[in-house]
């Protein structure tokens, strides 16, 4: 297997411009976030656990992440290639998932680290929509769907998701900066990591991205 992660804080256009990639390439997408997300839609034992930390835009304990990933990884092909978006968020999944790649003996490619200013990340975040059946992402100033409220894609409802108001926004950015940012150096010590500029349009954003793939 072949695994790809784009790294970032919330808002930097992760899941959007992971959607462009598995379009035009042969990634998956693996979203932890939307996975859980889902977990919670069905009212599993996993969602019941993650919701309330899900809620107050803290991080999900690191077991349940892995189980998670692990499930994934096995359901898919041995010779699969991988995109992670918001996957590793902690040293310990870091770990983690070097050991399942090597296991698989597959090998980490890249990471992309998505950077914006942390105003465009407030206002991204703030004005964020997303279909309820298909999960596009939407955005009501940058992005916006051709009728208000109504997804392109497939023409259901969209919505806001109830961690991207004001105050838990905050909250998940700093969580950010104190247990994820630090992956940063871990990766550009390894010579893993390709910083690509996530303050323009997600067209430059992906062609810089792909342009290294
Ligand atoms: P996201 O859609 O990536 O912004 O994730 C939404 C929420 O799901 C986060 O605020 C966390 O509560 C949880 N979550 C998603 N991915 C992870 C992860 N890799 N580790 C811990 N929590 C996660």
């Amino acid at each position: 297997m072949e695994a790809i992660i784009l790294l970032g804080a919330p808002g930097a256009g992760k899941g959007t411009a992971a959607e462009k990639i598995r379009e035009l390439t042969s990634y998956a997408h693996v979203a932890t976030g939307d996975m859980l997300r889902d977990a919670v839609k069905r009212g599993s034992d996993l969602g019941r656990e993650a919701e309330g930390y899900m809620q107050r835009g803290e991080l999900v304990p690191d077991e349940i992440i892995i189980r998670l990933v692990e499930e994934r990884l096995d359901a898919g092909r041995a010779d699969g290639r991988y995109m992670f978006d918001g996957f590793p968020r902690t040293v310990r999944q870091a770990e983690l998932l070097e050991q399942s790649i090597a296991r698989r003996g597959g090998r980490l490619r890249a990471v992309f680290f998505l950077d914006a200013p942390r105003a465009v990340l407030v206002s991204r975040l703030g004005g964020r929509r997303i279909c309820r059946k298909c999960g596009m992402n939407f955005h009501v100033v940058n992005i916006p769907p051709r009728r208000a409220g109504v997804c392109d894609a497939c023409g259901e409802e969209l919505y806001q998701r109830a961690d991207d108001e004001e105050a838990t926004i905050m909250n998940r950015l700093d969580v950010y900066a104190r247990q994820t940012a630090g992956l940063i150096a871990r990766y550009e010590g390894r010579n893993l990591l390709v910083r690509v500029n996530s303050d323009t349009g997600v067209d430059a954003l992906v062609s810089a991205i792909r342009s290294r793939l």
